[in-house]
């Protein structure tokens, strides 16, 4: 059971402080969605929950567990940046089957595994190509199957789309979504494009200055804005 708590979250830099006690309740499996403006906080947020940067005050539950001091590795967590890196010297195959081979899985099951999510994300042509004879969105979807084979039970995503064009945007935020619908793991999606956040989340959290603004359905964030910054984001042209 994966679903995430934050409770009273601070982190601090020195004497800066970037995510200001904040509370937010995620549930198993929901797909949720942080926006808001550059240095909000979005990313800060979610390498604490990842256990990339150390919590400064609060507690984070992922499940039943206290994390606050569980090192990154020992989360069943999975975490693709905007600037994934693949193994260059190695295939599509072997980017994916990597981390799952380091774990000792049996060499059929990995086979599988490989190939069952190369066929959600559209990849199973590419499984023997090298990362440089392959497009940015081509490498994007691997860099998301490798994250993927693990069956991670939070699935951390931080602006994974917006080094694409806005025609490999589209595919992809469709590739997601059913990916999601398809894992049985909780989704956390960093962005700041309103219209990925619109179409994607089941719920958005929308931050400013290190703070929580409202928590909603992009229907009722639509519908009802607390205050003008949310309306004002929402609303914004692209
Ligand atoms: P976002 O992802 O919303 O753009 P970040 O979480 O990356 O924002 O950053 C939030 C704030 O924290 C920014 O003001 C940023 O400059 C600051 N910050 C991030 N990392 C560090 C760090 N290692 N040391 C000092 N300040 C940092
Ligand atoms: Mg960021």
């Amino acid at each position: 059971m994966s679903g995430i708590s934050l409770r009273k979250l601070r982190k601090t830099y020195g004497a800066l402080t970037v995510v200001h006690d904040i509370d937010l309740e995620i549930a198993d499996k929901e797909f949720i969605i942080l926006v808001g403006p550059s240095g909000c906080g979005k990313s800060t947020t979610l390498r604490m929950i990842a256990g990339l940067e150390e919590v400064s005050a609060g507690e984070l539950y992922i499940g039943d567990e206290l994390v606050n001091d569980v090192p990154s590795k020992e989360r069943d967590i999975a975490m693709v940046f905007q600037n994934y890196a693949l193994y260059p010297h190695m295939t599509v195959y072997k980017n994916m089957a990597f981390g799952l081979q380091l774990r000792k899985a049996p060499e059929a099951e990995i086979e599988q595994k490989v190939r069952e999510t190369a066929k959600i994300l559209d990849i199973e042509h590419l499984l023997n190509r090298k990362p440089k004879a392959l497009s940015g969105g081509q490498r994007q979807r691997v860099a998301l199957g490798r994250a993927m084979v693990r069956n991670p039970e939070v699935f951390l995503l931080d602006e994974p789309l917006s080094n694409l064009d806005a025609k490999l945007r589209g595919s992809m935020r469709t590739a997601i979504t059913k990916l999601h619908r398809q894992l049985d793991s909780t989704f956390i999606y960093v962005t700041h494009d309103q219209v990925e956040a619109m179409t994607m989340a089941d719920r958005i959290v929308v931050m400013k200055d290190g703070h929580i603004q409202q928590v909603d359905t992009p229907q009722m964030l639509y519908d009802n804005p607390v205050n003008m910054f949310v309306a004002g984001f929402i609303g914004a042209p692209q």
